[in-house]
């Protein structure tokens, strides 16, 4: 059983517990409240952290034997961003793993088999990455999923296993949409917040200060300061004697069905 389904029920038998006791001795509304206000703390954090596994199982890290980390680029294909992100890895031989949103994939079908020529995998981030894409239904998303799965299907003609949630948000309806997919959910251990920090140093500062061995990191590759601050974090990461992975090899697991 998932472990948000498991805090539910033992919020409810907090809360029968404490009605029947009520009946007996007064029992002050505030433990209800608290009881509430705490499930829904909880199940909150877990949405927001994916570490917490509440919802679905996501990889999130590495074997951390040695330094090795792994590279991956969320939201494109993007017409001017991706060709730079692939001729840095190219020159730096890495391979890497691209979460492309489906209906980017649809209008630049050739970025995605230039992508897949070129070595690296390839994972579904939904068809929309709609800013609301966490209060869709379940079957909305689903669709949103089965539709990204039929456009890299097409272009690719292998199934990819892997997904990564829009915003990195995993919730009950996207647990139940994901039960139906035969996915392996990545999320990341670093992130590197390219999609808010715009300042190349601090970018790099940020990469260089926190990175460690089993680490997943987050990139966009849509972001023009990203492509820069790449080539400098490879290099320093090389120089520091980390190894790159692709993220299937690194997490054991197989990419395309
Ligand atoms: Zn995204």
């Amino acid at each position: 059983m998932l472990k948000y389904k498991k805090i539910i029920i033992a919020s409810l038998l907090l809360l029968i517990s404490i009605l029947i006791l009520d009946y007996f001795i007064r029992i002050s509304l505030w433990w209800y409240a608290g009881i509430i206000l705490a499930t829904a703390g909880l199940l909150a954090y877990g949405s927001i952290d994916f570490r917490s596994g509440f919802y679905c199982k996501v990889l999130y890290k590495g074997k951390m034997d040695n330094k090795t980390i792994a590279l991956t680029f969320d939201d494109g294909p993007d017409k001017s961003i991706t060709p730079a992100v692939l001729d840095v890895l190219k020159a730096q031989n890495i391979r890497a793993a691209f979460f492309c949103v489906g209906h980017k994939a649809e209008e630049n079908p050739d970025l995605i088999k230039k992508i897949d020529e070129e070595g690296h995998i390839i994972g579904s981030h939904s068809y929309s990455h709609h800013f609301f894409f966490d209060l869709f239904s379940s079957g909305k998303m689903f669709a949103e999923l089965q539709k990204t799965d039929d456009i890299l299907g097409k272009i690719l003609n292998k199934k990819t296993k892997l997904f990564r949630p829009p915003y990195g948000i995993t919730n009950p309806p996207l647990s139940g949409a994901l039960k139906k997919m035969n996915y392996y959910i990545i999320g990341w251990g670093l992130r590197s917040k390219d999609t808010v920090i715009k300042n190349e140093e601090l970018l790099y500062q940020r990469l260089t200060g926190r990175v460690k061995p089993g680490d997943i990191i987050l990139f966009h590759d849509t972001k023009n300061h990203t492509v820069a601050v790449l080539d400098k974090f490879i290099k320093f990461a090389k120089g520091k004697g980390y190894h790159f992975e692709c993220p299937d090899k690194f997490l054991g697991i197989e990419a395309y069905e």
